[in-house]
């Protein structure tokens, strides 16, 4: 039995049987209840530092690292002055609830400046980045490429080379870029080496409830290029044809790949003279299978085949790659600057996929383009994100030579526009805001209305 402080709710005082809460990975703490009428309720607690206080956590590896980057250890101590002495003082995650959970991240500074960027979605980044926000408290958020690399070598034995740990410093790098933005009064493709473009091209990620039917397909890409704008598309290519024998062993049987070249045929015929069209086969083929599949698609204008077959064997990446004239990209499920090199200084792509607030964030993304750009390997960004790190690719678009494109993954969703208060995407291109930072505002109705269930807004400064 606990003694249970009631004035925080409409209970009378006393005493309940309390059931102990599990802290959320979101922040929260919840306890049931359990009064003598048999009613239960539940009681959620402030924001609280997730699971446990990370801060106070031992851990030889992250505690000391003999290379610390740290502004004490470095002994960074000249004065910046100009508005440029900052520090930040707090790091927030608020989660929304789109057609991925996407993790909104929130940099607060003594100087009253917020940044907010966004990781990736995925279980564990909002805790990840709880855990990290120790080191980077104190710091200036205006040294971003040396804080991110501070959060990598902190976290290296916690995964910094990839997965989700690279996806909550991705989102944390992408909020200091907007903060940075904000405290020199400059929009973010600025700090990145300034623009070669106003707007960036946007392709639009299309589905349909009859995914399977070439018609239906057409019909869609059809819909999607007349009425909202876009000039290009991408489809799925990894949809059953109904002449699977085994859906484990990756191999396509000739009638599976008649039945894709028919989707291909079908939408390409459609719209291909007012369209790119791309097709995504999501990791699934054989390498045999996906040299035939690519072969067979060689007499369509295919923008892009994505991904036929799993990213990590490079061998087969390439050999599947140089086997047809049909283009390749891949990149999306690929971490940090070293998982991309060898498919680019391979010759393993023909067009490079990262997925900037998971890869490793904005900077990252464009060291990735500089090292395409060596082998003459054009970007298309993969995204599934909200308006807030779609700008900020987009941003990232307008600063290197060879960006093809970035994704748009959420057109079914009503009110993915609504989550800012600035227009985004506008007849299927993306003007560069030219205002600090990245240039979007929150809208905090839109993101209080969309919450993840037990979630809170971010705290007002
Ligand atoms: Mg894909």
């Amino acid at each position: 039995m606990t003694r249970v402080h009631t004035s925080d709710c409409d209970l009378p005082a006393g005493v309940y049987p309390v059931f102990p809460g599990n802290r959320s990975l979101l922040g929260h703490v919840w306890v049931t209840l359990l009064t003598e009428g048999g009613n239960y309720y539940y009681l959620r607690s402030e924001r609280q530092p997730m699971g446990i206080d990370y801060s106070q956590l031992h851990d030889p590896n992250a505690e000391y690292t003999m290379r610390d980057l740290s502004t004490e250890t470095m002994g960074i101590t000249n004065e910046r002055g100009q508005g440029r002495d900052v520090e930040i003082t707090d790091v927030q995650t608020t989660m929304v609830d789109g057609n991925f959970p996407w993790t909104l991240v929130r940099i607060y500074t003594d100087a009253g400046i917020t940044g907010t960027g966004e990781a990736y979605w995925g279980a564990g980044a909002p805790e990840l980045i709880e855990r990290m926000k120790a080191f980077l408290q104190g710091e200036n958020p205006l040294d971003i490429d040396r804080l991110t690399e501070h959060l990598i070598q902190k976290m290296s034995g916690e995964g910094s080379i990839g997965g989700v740990t690279v996806t909550a410093i991705s989102g944390i790098e992408i909020a200091l870029h907007d903060l940075a933005g904000k405290i020199l009064e400059l929009p973010a493709y600025q700090l990145l080496g300034g623009k070669y473009r106003d707007e960036v091209r946007v392709y639009c990620d299309c589905h349909t409830e009859e995914e399977a039917d070439p018609i239906a397909c057409a019909d869609e890409a059809e819909r999607v290029v007349e009425e909202l704008g876009y000039d290009a598309l991408k489809f799925d290519l990894d949809v059953p044809s109904g002449h699977e024998k085994d859906r484990a062993n990756r191999h396509l049987r000739p009638a599976e790949i008649e039945h894709k070249a028919s989707i291909v045929e079908a939408v390409t015929e459609r719209v291909g003279h007012r369209a790119d069209v791309a097709f995504d086969c999501h990791w699934t083929f054989s390498a045999d299978s996906a040299k035939r599949l690519a072969k067979r698609l060689e007499e369509y204008d295919v923008w892009w085949l994505e991904d036929p077959v799993p990213p990590e064997n490079h061998d087969v990446q390439r050999e599947v790659s140089q086997s047809t004239m049909t283009p390749i990209t891949v990149g999306e499920n690929v971490y940090r600057t070293h998982g991309q090199r060898r498919l680019i200084e391979e010759q393993a792509v023909d067009i490079i996929a990262p997925d900037m607030p998971k890869v490793g964030g904005m900077r990252e993304t464009r060291k990735i383009a500089d090292l395409a750009d060596l082998y003459y390997v054009p970007v298309a960004m993969h995204n599934v994100a909200s308006p807030v790190a779609t700008v900020a690719s987009a941003h990232v678009g307008a600063a290197i030579s060879n960006a093809l494109a970035v994704e748009y993954h959420s057109y079914e969703l009503g009110w993915w526009a609504d989550l800012v208060e600035e227009d985004v995407i506008e007849d299927g291109y993306i003007e560069i805001p030219e205002s600090p930072g990245l240039g979007v505002t929150l809208d905090m109705d839109a993101v209080e209305a969309h919450m993840v269930d037990g979630e809170e807004l971010f705290d007002e400064v």
